[in-house]
C-alpha cells in the first residue's frame, strides 16, 4: 500500500516557500540499512545493576550513547547570500525524509497505524495552535482548536456511552498522559486507595504509581495476558480496608489481551467493595478504538461502573504526531479541578499548553472514516492476524493469537539485525507484530518469507535450537523441540 505523505515544505529561493520534490537534490541513494548503532566496548562502561541490554543494544543509565546526530551550526555571515546553509539543510531534510519512507515500509511491532493521508490538514501548520487549560473553558488565547477538540470528545463519548453532559476529558499528548490522568482522578476520589494492576499492565501505570507515591499492588495475569481474577480476589481480600483504584487493560502492550471488566467488577462486588470504594480506569491506548467494533467483545461503557477511559490516537486511529482521548465522568474531575486566573481557565489537565493540532487530526479521520469505516478496519486487522498466525504455525514456529487481539507473539527472531530491520517489538523469548490497517497480506508475506528463509539458516546445524516459548504463550502454542 502506498504510504501517504504530507509534502514538506521547504525555504528555498530566499525564504519562498516550495515543495521538494521527491528528488530535487539528486539524492537517490536510499538508506536501505539503518546504520547499526554502535556497540560501546565493555571496558568502556563500568556496568553496574543499571545496565541492560535490550535488543543487543547497551543501555546505560548515566551516559547517553549516542549513535549519531545531526550537529546545530551557527550560520556564516555569507549564508543569507549564497544560501549554502539553505541547501545544506535541505538536502538533510531530503535524505531524512527517503529514511522515513524506507523504515515505514519495515514496520510491523509497533501498534502504529502508519497508513494516512492529512495533505488537507498542511495548510495548517503555519499556526501555533493551543489549546492550553480546559476544553470545555476557553482561555484568553485565541490560536485554539477547542471546536475541533469537543468534536472528538463527544464522538468518544457517544463510542463509549457517556452523556455529553456527564462526562469531561479532554485530547492528551499521548496514552501515557491517559494513564496518569485516570489514575490521578483515582487517587484523587479515594486519597487512600491502593493501585491494582496486572503485571503486563502497561509501564506507564507503574509510573503512575511511583509518581503519586501510590501503594500499587500487581496482579498476575494468565497465559492469555489477561488478569487472573483469582489473584486479584486473594489480594484484594488481604486489603480490605483500603479503597481499590483498578487499571484494567483493553489490550496488553506485549500479548494483546483484553482484562475482563466483567469479571473485574465482579471480583470487587464479591470481595465487598460497593460502588463508592472502587475506581476503574481502562487503560485503552492500544485496543479501546478497535474493541467496540469487534463482535463478541466485552463491552467498554460508562454504563458500568468504570471511572474512565483512555486511548492512544496515533496507535489504531493513525496521526502524525503522538496524541490521545481521555475521558471521564464529570462528577469525579470537580474533585481535581482548580481555577487559575493566569488561564482564565479550570486547571484539571496533566499538561498545560496542549497540542491543538491533534485535535485536528483526530476530527479530520473520524470525519472521514465513522463507525463503519472503523469497522471495516479492525475486521481486516483481525483477518489478517489470523492469516499471519496460521503461515507461522504452518511453519513450525510457535505464535499466540487472544482471541479478541490483532497482536502475533511468536518465538524471538534469532537475528538482531533482522528484528531491526522490521522492528519488532521484542520481551525475553518472544516478539511480536500488532497488526495495524497499514500491514497489508504483501507485507506480512514478505516478513514471513523473510523470516521462514532466515531461520533456516540460523537453525540448519541443529546446534542451537528455536526458543521454548512454553512460559510465555502456553505448551499448546510451543513449537519447540519438547513440544511440538
Ligand atoms: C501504548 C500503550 C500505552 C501508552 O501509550 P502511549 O501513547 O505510547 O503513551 C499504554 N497502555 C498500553 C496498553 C499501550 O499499549
Amino acid at each position: 500500500m502506498e504510504v501517504a505523505t504530507v509534502p514538506v515544505p521547504v525555504h528555498v529561493n530566499g525564504g519562498k516557500a516550495g515543495i521538494l520534490a521527491e528528488d530535487h537534490f539528486g539524492l537517490m541513494a536510499v538508506i536501505d540499512v539503518e546504520p547499526l548503532p554502535t556497540v560501546v566496548s565493555a571496558d568502556d562502561l563500568v556496568v553496574g545493576d543499571e545496565g541492560k541490554k535490550q535488543n543487543g543494544r547497551e543501555i546505560v543509565l548515566g551516559r547517553n550513547v549516542r549513535t549519531e546526530s545531526l550537529e546545530v551550526t551557527e550560520p556564516d555571515a555569507n549564508d543569507e547570500f549564497t544560501g549554502d546553509k539553505e541547501a545544506y539543510m535541505a538536502g538533510v531534510l531530503a535524505r531524512y525524509r527517503k529514511t522515513l519512507v524506507e523504515r515505514t515500509k519495515h514496520h510491523l511491532g509497533y501498534p502504529y497505524n502508519l497508513d494516512f493521508d492529512y495533505g488537507a490538514l498542511g495548510q495548517l501548520q503555519h499556526f501555533s495552535i493551543n489549546n492550553l487549560g480546559d476544553p470545555f473553558i476557553e482561555s484568553n488565547y485565541g490560536v485554539h482548536s477547542r471546536q475541533f477538540e469537543v468534536g472528538v470528545l463527544d464522538w468518544f463519548a457517544r463510542l463509549w456511552e457517556i452523556e455529553k453532559n456527564e462526562y469531561w476529558g479532554y485530547i492528551t499528548n499521548c496514552g501515557t498522559e491517559g494513564n496518569l490522568h485516570g489514575i490521578l482522578v483515582g487517587r484523587e476520589v479515594l486519597p487512600d486507595g491502593i493501585l491494582y494492576a496486572s503485571r503486563e499492565s502497561h509501564y506507564s501505570v507503574f509510573k503512575a504509581a511511583r509518581m503519586y507515591r501510590m501503594e500499587c499492588v500487581k496482579i498476575d495475569c494468565l497465559i492469555t495476558g489477561e488478569i487472573d481474577c483469582a489473584d486479584f480476589k486473594v489480594k484484594l481480600l488481604a486489603n480490605k480496608d483500603k479503597p481499590a483504584i483498578i487499571n484494567v487493560n483493553i489490550g496488553t502492550t506485549v500479548k494483546g489481551a483484553v482484562d475482563d471488566l466483567d469479571s473485574v467488577i465482579q471480583t470487587l462486588e464479591e470481595s465487598g467493595f460497593t460502588h463508592d470504594r472502587f475506581y476503574i480506569h481502562c487503560d485503552g491506548a492500544l485496543f479501546g478504538l478497535m474493541m467496540p467494533f469487534v463482535k463478541r467483545a466485552p463491552k467498554v461503557t460508562f454504563k458500568k461502573p468504570i471511572g474512565s477511559v483512555s486511548v492512544s490516537g496515533h496507535k489504531f486511529v493513525g496521526c502524525p504526531m503522538p496524541c490521545g482521548v481521555q475521558i471521564t465522568r464529570m462528577e469525579h474531575v470537580n474533585v481535581l479541578s482548580r481555577n487559575v486566573e493566569y488561564l482564565a481557565s479550570r486547571d484539571a489537565t496533566i499538561m498545560g499548553s496542549r497540542n491543538g493540532h491533534a485535535p485536528l487530526f483526530l476530527w479530520y479521520t473520524l470525519n472521514r472514516k465513522g463507525y463503519k469505516g472503523f469497522q471495516k478496519e479492525v475486521q481486516k486487522c483481525l483477518r489478517n492476524a489470523h492469516y499471519l498466525k496460521d503461515r507461522l504455525c504452518d511453519a513450525g514456529i510457535s505464535a499466540m493469537l487472544n482471541e479478541l487481539s490483532s497482536t502475533v507473539v511468536f518465538e524471538r527472531p534469532r537475528d538482531e539485525k533482522f528484528v531491526r530491520r522490521w522492528q519488532l517489538a521484542c520481551q525475553g523469548n518472544i516478539a511480536h507484530v500488532v497488526v495495524m490497517p497499514s500491514i497489508t497480506i504483501e507485507k506480512l508475506d514478505d516478513f514471513l518469507n523473510e523470516f521462514i528463509e532466515k531461520r533456516s539458516t540460523w537453525y540448519q546445524d541443529g546446534q542451537v535450537q528455536p526458543p521454548c516459548i512454553a512460559a510465555d504463550v502456553g505448551n499448546e502454542n510451543c513449537a519447540c523441540a519438547l513440544h511440538k
